[in-house]
């Protein structure tokens, strides 16, 4: 790949070994003037990926493009803040994906996917993947379309569309991200970066004050409010909610964190499900428009009708965020502080097992991807490729 590709998908091995082998080092990138224009784009793709969706930048050269990725790896390093860290390895899978979707060279596809160890042709105009890096790839999709079963196996091959491909793809790199960060950066270098570590602080403590909470970790479908498992209960069970009711369902379900197509997972058990609509409706009440919509109040959803089997745990609450939290507290308090152990992961938490052996040397920067000694993966057991292993160039 030229270095243009490579700036679109700078999280593969490519991209770090072309950065690796830069005269400039990751301190002159990290501190000099002549990189003040990848320093801001970074500082861009992480207040991005707190405050929606990465955008493009078209109008800067490919080596400023290419260069922000690692930078913007060491500032959410620096914060070294869980909630931070989910959404931006989810912001740059999506974004990853939005230019794999525009991608017509196919040919570049398929190299991304092996860099992801995924066995794949080219067929009509989507792909055949043999079916272990099927499943290996859907295993956190629960729409009913995922599954194997439900897909024609030619001689071990599955067939499937580009946009299917690209979203396969788009999990790989969320896992690849998530499991290689924090990297152990210098605390010179937070230093350097201080001016953006400073700005994404404030803007996460704002986007976390929003959200009415700090983040809510791993699903807990338990600690849901009565008038939430009522909702979520029908909605499986294929009855067609009123617009108040879908709203307050997929709206708690995106603030505790759940993704677009976890939550069309979450209703694809329906018999009636239709993807397409149900894409719709989620990804507008989850910023499609550029507003992100908090779940409303127990008093809206009184007056809307959707304050169903009130519980003595509500009478303290004032809100279905708070209750959910509040239930989490106390079912941790009660297990000794493992409320999450014998539970199922959550759809979040589904992982893209990878056949990526883990690296020798995922301990140190510098480097693009090292892994922190002590980051635990809880979404997968896919391990930091190797070339999420250097992001410095290497001086
Ligand atoms: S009081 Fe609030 S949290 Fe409890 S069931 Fe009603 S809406 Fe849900």
């Amino acid at each position: 790949m030229d270095v243009a590709k490579l700036s679109y998908y700078p999280f593969l091995t490519q991209a770090a070994a072309y950065v690796g082998q830069m005269d400039s080092s990751i301190d002159d990138i990290i501190r000099s003037k002549a990189y003040g224009m990848p320093r801001s784009r970074a500082r861009s793709r992480v207040i991005q990926s707190i405050t929606g969706v990465i955008g493009e930048d078209d109008n800067k050269p490919d080596i400023v493009e290419l260069l922000s990725y690692p930078i913007a790896r060491i500032l959410v390093s620096c914060i070294d803040d869980d909630f931070l860290t989910r959404r931006y390895a989810l912001a740059e899978a999506k974004f990853a994906n939005a230019r794999m979707q525009k991608e017509d060279d196919y040919g570049t596809l398929l190299e991304i996917g092996a860099d992801f160890n995924i066995n794949a042709s080219i067929v009509d105009k989507g792909f055949q993947i043999h079916f272990t890096d099927y499943i290996r790839g859907a295993a956190g999709m629960r729409a009913i379309n995922w599954k194997l079963v439900n897909r024609r196996l030619r001689s071990g091959y599955v067939n499937i569309t580009k946009e299917e491909y690209t979203r396969l793809l788009q999990e790989g790199i969320r896992v690849r991200i998530f499991n290689s960060l924090p990297l152990v950066v210098p605390e010179s270098f937070c230093l350097a970066l201080e001016e953006y570590v400073v700005e994404v602080r404030t803007c996460l403590e704002q986007s976390k004050k929003e959200l009415g909470e700090e983040g809510f970790g791993e699903m807990e479908p338990g600690s849901f409010p009565p008038c939430i498992k009522h909702l979520l209960a029908s909605a499986q069970g294929g009855v067609n909610l009123a617009h108040s009711a879908r709203f307050a369902l997929t709206s708690f379900l995106l603030n505790i964190e759940l993704s677009v197509d976890q939550i069309i997972q979450l209703f694809g058990v329906s018999p009636d499900f239709k993807e397409e609509m149900t894409r719709y409706q989620v990804e507008h009440i989850a910023g499609g428009t550029g507003t992100i919509y908090k779940p409303p109040s127990c008093s809206t959803m009184i007056t809307y009708g959707n304050c169903t089997g009130k519980d003595i745990l509500c009478r303290e609450i004032g809100h279905p965020l708070s209750y959910y939290r509040k239930k989490k507290t106390i079912a941790t308090i009660e297990t000794g502080g493992k409320a999450d152990e014998g539970h199922p992961a959550s759809p979040n938490e589904q992982t893209l097992p990878s056949n990526e052996p883990a690296s020798p040397n995922e301990q140190t920067l510098p480097s693009n991807e090292p892994a922190s000694p002590d980051k635990q993966p809880v979404h997968s057991d896919e391990s930091p490729s190797p070339n999420e292993q250097t992001v410095s160039p290497g001086k």
